[in-house]
């Protein structure tokens, strides 16, 4: 059984943008799940906003392990009941990895809590990406640092929660750093950011980034059973308690009543 992994685009600039077209002529989306499909452990399908509940409907949601999201342009023109959807398949155990400008996507702001903003300059600099968790499953088989000729700097402070691992840091010719590989868990979820990828450089073409993300994947997938009803908070009456008690003190809450939400 391999991985099942989506990958959504919201293939605005593949669409509009001659140079985008010219590097990615199937539109990003469709170059990352190649590049994800080359490893026979992980079946990688693609999705996009211009389709019908931006191909994210329930069930294609409960089918899928590992969800890639690439946006940029368009993070306003995406469905919050949509967004609400994949934080609840988060928080229920999907994987999620963001790219690149996909740190001011809705779904990464919610699930992170903080204006997740950052410095940038596109200036086609070249990127050096260090290693700094040399042995987190992410990392496997890359070298302690690697290249991008030419990429659009990003730049911290970058205003997101402290991550259980950093798994790179970036530098720039510039002169700027940045942390651009930030590992966190969500619910039963594990989300993954990573930074390259801006659209006018053939970034997902890179053998490394293309490594990174197949190690992501593997990494961000949960084997266990999707959870249900995450959001809910049952009360557990007295009489149902595991020791006994006894009940005492003003109370607020009817028997049986529904909790606040
Ligand atoms: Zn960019």
């Amino acid at each position: 059984m391999s991985i099942k992994a989506v990958v959504w685009g919201e293939n605005v600039h593949d669409q509009t943008n001659r140079v985008v077209a010219d590097i990615y002529p199937g539109g990003m989306h469709t170059c990352i799940a190649d590049g994800l499909n080359e490893d026979a452990r992980i079946s990688a399908t693609t999705a996009t906003l211009q389709q019908s509940e931006h191909g994210l409907t329930e069930q294609r949601l409960k089918d899928t392990d590992v969800l890639l999201w690439w946006g940029h342009a368009a993070h306003g023109d995406v469905d919050d009941a949509i967004v609400e959807r994949v934080v609840e398949h988060v928080w229920s155990g999907m994987g999620l990895i963001l790219l690149h400008s996909s740190h001011f996507a809705k779904p990464f702001k919610r699930l992170m809590g903080t204006p997740c903003g950052l410095t940038w300059r596109e200036a086609g600099e070249r990127e050096r990406l260090w290693v700094t968790s040399p042995n987190h499953p992410i990392a496997e088989d890359l070298p302690d640092h690697f290249e991008l000729e030419n990429e659009e700097m990003y730049g911290e402070p970058f205003s997101v929660p402290e991550p259980m691992d950093t798994v790179f840091i970036s530098w720039f010719q510039g002169g700027e750093v940045f942390r651009s590989g930030l590992t966190y868990k969500r619910g039963a979820g594990s989300v993954f950011y990573f930074r390259p990828g801006h659209e006018t450089y053939p970034t997902y073409h890179d053998t490394n980034i293309k490594k990174v993300l197949n190690n992501a994947v593997r990494w961000a997938y949960n084997p266990q059973q999707r959870r249900t009803n995450v959001t809910d908070a049952p009360n557990t009456p007295v009489e149902n308690a595991l020791e006994t008690i006894e009940e005492c003190g003003p109370k607020l809450h009817q028997d049986g009543e529904e909790g606040y939400k």
